[in-house]
């Protein structure tokens, strides 16, 4: 029976829906499933169809409610009433009948239609399950490619190592079979200031002035007929020879292998020695102003060897940031045979307290304490360093040079392995291989000696491991001045008697005697290190072209003719053994 409330059918099985609440007349129009309210709510969706049978068949309840709703203020027509109900009810029930067939077979299709979503997402999640099980065996061939990569590039660094090792080893042969002492000889253009200072023959054009001439790489030729003298006819074969022409650049690229030596372990020591203005500054250091000792710093093609070998040994650090190398730069002068801290210096110290000693320990090594060594991080701080420092060196104006520097200048650069990353200095201590085969005596490559820190030079650190040495020395004037007294009297004769001492440290090692005299003077004292055993020592020989200088010149290339003879790395004594480079 229908009633204010009405029935909502009920499916079982594939048509089960949920139940619908039909409002009665009273409840006003709230949306129906059969409204057009509902479907435009809902037009695509697939429960849509049975959606609108169940509401014509909603309708069709309602018109018969509602009719009978309105028979009843009749009251006198009840029975008719009632009669007309039953028809109504009996002529709507195969309407009834087939709406509801009709929300059986709509219900039907939805559910298909869910079916086959169902179908479709089934697939879908079927195919992504797939797809991740690819991923995942191709990521597990990847991680099996990256184990063989990682495997081959464990051998390809263990085959670099190796061959790094074989480079070190046949580079250092090179540079053997050239010589651990190699002497260059560069002769210098003729400049302006040749003509003045009273040389005769320079006046008188049909005596050339030149009488210093490069025959080839290797030989100088000084020839030279004076009238009243004996021609002197004069060949000297060097390493390498480098005529008036020859640049800044190409000098440097005979010297720059050495820096691949230091970089491997050996201590280097690039120094040049010739009388006053015959370009031993302009070598070492470039062209210098009054004002500016050293020129200023940038990619101009006068730099000396000094800033062109900063920019070598920083590129080749930064090449292999493994090796941890740092850079601590130290500069003295060698003045009057006392060594002064030019570092020092330059930070107000007063001479007297800037004058170090070189001193050998009971172990035999070569230190000199208080020595202010100051941390240099690139090629320009490394120039400018150098630059502030040589303001400071001692100079006195010459019949040759304005300003001719009466001392030797030794700059050393200092490599030692800095620490890892998150190890402490004493990590490091503990992780440095043994010393293998270093020599007992000087602080060559590997050797320890005290460090005093920037700013604090009387500071005594803790011991280090020193990796190599760089020393680039640029030798105070050779020559013999006559007429004059007083100090730079005093000076020459200090001047000449620490080459001498060079000389003489050379001819014993040329003749491999049992000892060699590296403390006849502080300066040899100071280079001991780079002097003996398997340091590669490059002496330049600055010559003038010039007839006036001839004699100094002979005296000169005499010099690095008995340099020349050194056979190093066999002497006994004093010199230390070669050893295995790191
Ligand atoms: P030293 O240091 O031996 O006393 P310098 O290096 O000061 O001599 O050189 C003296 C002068 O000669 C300087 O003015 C320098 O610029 C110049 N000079 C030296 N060698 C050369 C060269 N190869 N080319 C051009 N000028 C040079
Ligand atoms: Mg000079």
């Amino acid at each position: 029976m229908l009633s204010g409330r009405t029935w909502a059918p009920s499916f079982s099985g594939p048509l089960a829906l949920a139940p619908v609440c039909l409002p009665s007349a009273s409840e006003g129009r709230a949306p129906d499933v059969g409204d057009a309210a509902y479907r435009s709510h809902c037009p695509q969706s697939p429960l849509n169809a049975p959606a609108c049978a169940l509401g014509r068949v909603s309708e069709a309840l309602r018109g018969h409610h509602g009719s009978s709703v309105c028979s009843g203020p009749r009251g006198s027509q009840g029975v008719a009433g009632s009669h007309l109900t039953d028809t109504y009810v009996t002529a709507n029930h195969g309407k009834l009948k087939q709406d509801i067939k009709a929300l059986r077979a709509s219900s039907l299709a939805a559910f298909r239609a869910c079916w086959e979503h169902l179908q479709d997402g089934l697939s879908a999640v079927e195919a992504a399950v797939q797809g991740a099980q690819l991923c995942h065996q191709a990521l597990l061939a990847w991680q099996s490619k990256v184990g063989q990569l990682e495997r081959s590039l464990q051998e390809a660094d263990a085959r670099y190592q190796l061959e790094k090792q074989k480079r070190r080893v046949l580079h250092n042969r090179l540079v053997e079979l050239k010589g651990n002492i190699r002497v260059h000889c560069r002769i210098r253009p003729l400049l302006p200031f040749d003509k003045e200072f009273g040389d005769p023959t320079s006046q008188d054009s049909s005596v050339p002035a030149g009488v210093v001439h490069a025959i080839d790489d290797e030989t100088v030729l000084v020839k030279c007929a004076q009238p009243a003298h004996p021609l002197i006819n004069k060949t000297y074969n060097f390493e390498r020879v480098y005529g008036p022409e020859e640049s800044q650049q190409v000098v440097f690229g005979d010297v720059c292998p050495l820096l691949t030596s230091l970089i491997d372990g050996y201590n280097v020591c690039i120094m040049a020695y010739g009388q006053t203005g015959c370009g031993k500054s302009y070598t070492m250091l470039g062209p210098h102003s009054k004002e500016e000792r050293i020129p200023p710093w940038g990619p101009h093609s006068d730099l000396g060897i000094m800033p062109r070998a900063a920019a070598e040994l920083f590129r080749l650090i930064a090449e292999n940031p493994s090796r941890r190398l740092q850079v601590d730069l130290s500069i003295v002068e060698v003045y009057n045979n006392n060594i002064f801290d030019l570092l020092a210096k330059a930070r107000g110290m007063a001479a007297s307290g800037c004058r170090r000693e070189a001193l050998t320990t009971k172990d035999a090594r070569r230190e000199v304490p208080l020595l202010t060594r100051e941390p240099v991080h690139s090629a320009e701080d490394f120039v400018a360093l150098a630059a502030g420092s040589l303001r400071l060196r001692a100079e006195l104006a010459t019949l040759v040079h304005a300003r001719s520097s009466r001392s030797h200048l030794i700059i050393t650069a200092t490599l030692t392995r800095g620490p890892a990353a998150g190890g402490s200095p004493a990590d490091q201590q503990a992780e440095r291989p043994p010393l293998e085969g270093r020599p007992a005596s000087g602080s060559r490559g590997g050797a320890s000696c005290g460090r005093a820190p920037a700013g604090s030079p009387g500071a005594q650190q803790p011991k280090e491991q020193v990796h190599a040495k760089l020393q680039l020395v640029d030798l105070a004037g050779s020559e013999c001045v006559s007429g004059v007294t007083g100090s730079a009297l005093r000076e020459t004769s200090f001047i000449n008697r620490s080459l001498a001492a060079l000389a003489d440290v050379l001819g014993a090692l040329s003749e491999r005697r049992g000892h060699i005299p590296y403390r006849n003077s502080q300066l040899t004292h100071f280079l001991q290190d780079v002097l003996g055993g398997d340091a590669k020592l490059l002496v330049m020989l600055c010559v003038s072209p010039c007839r006036k200088h001839v004699a100094e010149t002979l005296r000169c290339l005499g010099f690095g003719a008995r340099a020349r003879q050194v056979q190093r790395g066999q002497a006994s004594g004093g010199s230390p053994a070669p050893r295995k480079p790191r």
